[in-house]
């Protein structure tokens, strides 16, 4: 079932989602080569806490920390740990959610620990890429589903990129996961058509090989198959009849 938002609604989710993008600022202001992710999401959680809202990650259906954190081949849903130390060279992606007065915002950021490769800084800005690409092709009433997925999907597969097929956006509200299902591919002219009022996630999640990903056998870190570098950007929107509105920016 879709919920659509009034714009009171929107107003709330705004604020959830600001906290989400100042802590991945925060984040961004804190990676570098000796860092422990463990550290990271100390200071997340100190700092979503601060501003009187929930990590909507920590405990959820298990997970034990408030931030996600996914380095180089891995996808996303890293578990921080005092033992994963970040490393010249590598790229990292933060997945952050608060709750602020009963509403999700959800965003995630891919960055770079130090000098990086090229290719790996390519795949970060093609990602990112992918994510605008996509959302400002989205016309209220008009676009579906699979419009969207296309031009993420074609953007990403025109640098012989993968697109992740395992997970997906989401819409997003009261809860984090809400209906639909919003994939980072797909066909133009299929599925639902998004309308004004509906707040996703829109998420893309791609590898710089296959598409194909693993989980690990910490039951949560999704990883590349053949374990190449993957990146993730993510930030949570709402559909209007004036355009889009990118919450978590
Ligand atoms: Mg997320
Ligand atoms: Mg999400």
């Amino acid at each position: 079932m879709i919920l659509i938002k009034s714009n009171s609604q929107i107003a709330e989710m705004r604020k959830a989602n600001q906290i989400v993008r100042d802590t991945l600022k925060l984040l961004q202001d804190h990676t570098k080569a000796g860092v422990s992710t463990w550290e990271l999401n100390r200071l997340a959680h100190e700092y979503i806490v601060s501003q009187h809202a929930v990590p909507s990650f920590l405990n959820y259906n298990g997970f034990p920390a408030s931030i996600c954190v996914s380095i180089d081949c891995e996808v996303v849903h890293g578990i921080p740990s005092k033992r994963k130390v970040l490393e010249e060279g590598q790229i990292v992606s933060y997945d952050c959610g608060a709750i602020l007065n009963g509403w999700h915002g959800d965003a995630a950021r891919t960055v770079a620990v130090g000098i990086i490769s090229p290719e790996c800084q390519q795949l970060i800005d093609v990602t990112e890429q992918c994510f605008f690409k996509g959302v400002n092709a989205i016309v209220a009433g008009e676009t579906r589903l699979g419009d969207l997925g296309h031009v993420i999907q074609s953007y990403a597969e025109s640098y012989g990129y993968g697109v992740v097929r395992d997970l997906v956006g989401h819409g997003i509200g009261r809860q984090m996961h809400e209906d639909p299902e919003v994939p980072n591919f797909g066909k133009e002219g299929h599925g639902m058509r998004l309308s004004a009022g509906m707040t996703i996630a829109v998420e893309p999640m791609i590898t710089m090989g296959t598409e194909k990903v693993d989980w690990g056998s910490d039951g949560w870190t999704v990883k590349t198959r053949d374990h190449k570098p993957a990146a993730h950007y993510e930030n949570t929107i709402a559909i209007t009849d004036n355009g889009i509105e990118i919450l978590s920016l």
